[in-house]
């Protein structure tokens, strides 16, 4: 008899079925449908011996030490601030965009001052700022939003910035200063040993059972739970009742190049070229030092593994219906960014599946927090 099935491994799963069986002496029985923890952050060695994210470059920030704290019971840290170079009219800029970005572009000399009046110059007005195309246009103006962001955003959504909600681009800030961090969180790290290995030690429990390559459908028949944690696409759970929320998809190419390095920082970005929206060097990300570097490019598509909610209107609309379908359903309890159809980063999966334990189990936020255990109570690596 488990107390929790959870359906999905990744950190929204992981963290629910972590926080229960530890702190809660839940017994919990965990499935993927995939071969491995760690859902969309899974990291492992490739065939070279080069740690690489199956899914996808996986940079943690965090602007919650709650969250922060949280993980650190799991895995040390790798400190580490994320950079980002974009390929715009034959040249490597910074992106976010920031004063560098804007003289290197125009051939100028501004200095932060400057680039504050230069931008109010070029900067559009607009009434509201409703999609991304507003918040683009009146922060940098119709070039440096034709430069840098439509094309990108074209491919990356297969939509238009004027189709997509404001908090899309807007995850991008603008920079008067000359910092060119991706993140201005106040953490920013990365897991010493990997994602994965951080899963894995979150998860090494008596009280929780993990079942792989498992669709939770085929087992839900010849298992006793009590309640059911759902973290896959909540249009799947109900058998699209509603019809399909569009998830955008990504095809990953991987490759490992016989260099030990290939590109001058971590990841960059191809608004206006190639079907790829960006190329990611693993070894920035992890430090690992190793003769050969690895390499993928991201080519959005649609069809493919669900990766993306799509922030829109009709989007949010269809979802609501859903939503409330959630609310209605009985011993189920949604979490994540497939089950709520929120565009959310690592960390705010992580206060969401926090968020939930305090409703399961009673207890503060701050008392789930507390119980977080001193990292040497961690099993040994044995590397
Ligand atoms: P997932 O990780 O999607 O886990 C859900 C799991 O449920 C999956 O493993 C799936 O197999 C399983 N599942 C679904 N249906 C079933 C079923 N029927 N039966 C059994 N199992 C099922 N966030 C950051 O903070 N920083 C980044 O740099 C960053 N980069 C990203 C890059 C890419 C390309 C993508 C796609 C996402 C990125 N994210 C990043 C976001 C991050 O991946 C998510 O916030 C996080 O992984 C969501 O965790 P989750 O557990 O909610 O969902
Ligand atoms: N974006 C862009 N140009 C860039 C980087 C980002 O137009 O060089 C837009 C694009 O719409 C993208 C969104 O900003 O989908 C969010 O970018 P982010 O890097 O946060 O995307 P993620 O890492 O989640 O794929």
């Amino acid at each position: 008899m488990f107390d929790y099935v959870i359906v999905g491994a990744g950190f929204s799963g992981s963290v629910v079925a972590a926080q229960m069986a530890r702190n809660f002496r839940k017994r919990v029985l965990l499935v993927d449908r995939r071969p491995h923890v760690g859902g969309n952050a899974y990291d492992h060695a490739n065939e070279a011996g080069v740690l690489v994210h199956k899914y996808g470059p996986h940079i943690f920030h965090t602007n919650s030490k709650d969250v922060f704290t949280y993980l650190s019971q799991f895995t040390l840290w790798r400190e580490y601030e994320h950079r980002v170079l974009a390929w715009v009219a034959g040249q490597l800029v910074p992106i976010p965009i920031n004063v560098d970005t804007v003289n290197q572009l125009y051939g100028l000399k501004l200095d932060t001052q400057e680039m504050e009046a230069y931008l109010d110059k070029v900067a559009e007005k607009r009434a509201a700022i409703t999609t991304s195309e507003d918040v683009i246009l009146s922060r940098v103006g119709r070039d440096l939003y034709e430069k840098m962001f439509r094309g990108y955003t074209r491919k990356q959504w297969g939509l238009d910035p004027s189709q997509l909600d404001a908090s899309v681009c807007g995850r991008i800030p603008v920079r008067f200063n000359r910092d060119d961090r991706y993140f201005s969180d106040a953490y920013q790290a990365m897991p010493l040993q990997g994602f994965t290995r951080m899963f894995e030690n979150m998860l090494d429990h008596p009280n929780i059972t993990i079942s792989l390559n498992t669709d939770y459908r085929d087992i839900l028949g010849s298992v006793r739970y009590r309640e059911l944690v759902y973290t896959g696409p909540v249009d799947e759970f109900f058998d699209y009742r509603f019809g399909k929320l569009p998830y955008r998809s990504l095809e990953f190419r991987h490759e490992t190049l016989n260099v030990p390095k290939h590109q001058a920082v971590a990841v960059i970005n191809y608004p206006n070229d190639h079907d790829y929206t960006r190329v990611t060097e693993f070894k920035h990300l992890t430090g690992q030092v190793h003769a050969k570097t690895s390499i993928v490019y991201e080519y959005p598509c649609d069809g493919g593994d669900p990766y993306y909610p799509v922030p829109r209107p009709e989007n949010a609309t269809l979802y609501k219906r859903y939503e409330a379908l959630s609310a209605a359903t009985r011993r189920v309890h949604f979490t994540g960014r497939l089950a709520t159809y929120k565009y959310y980063n690592m960390d705010q999966v992580v206060a969401q599946a926090l968020a939930l334990c305090t409703k399961l189990s009673g207890s503060s936020r701050e008392e789930l927090v507390r119980m977080a255990a001193p990292l040497d109570a961690l099993r040994p690596t044995g590397s």
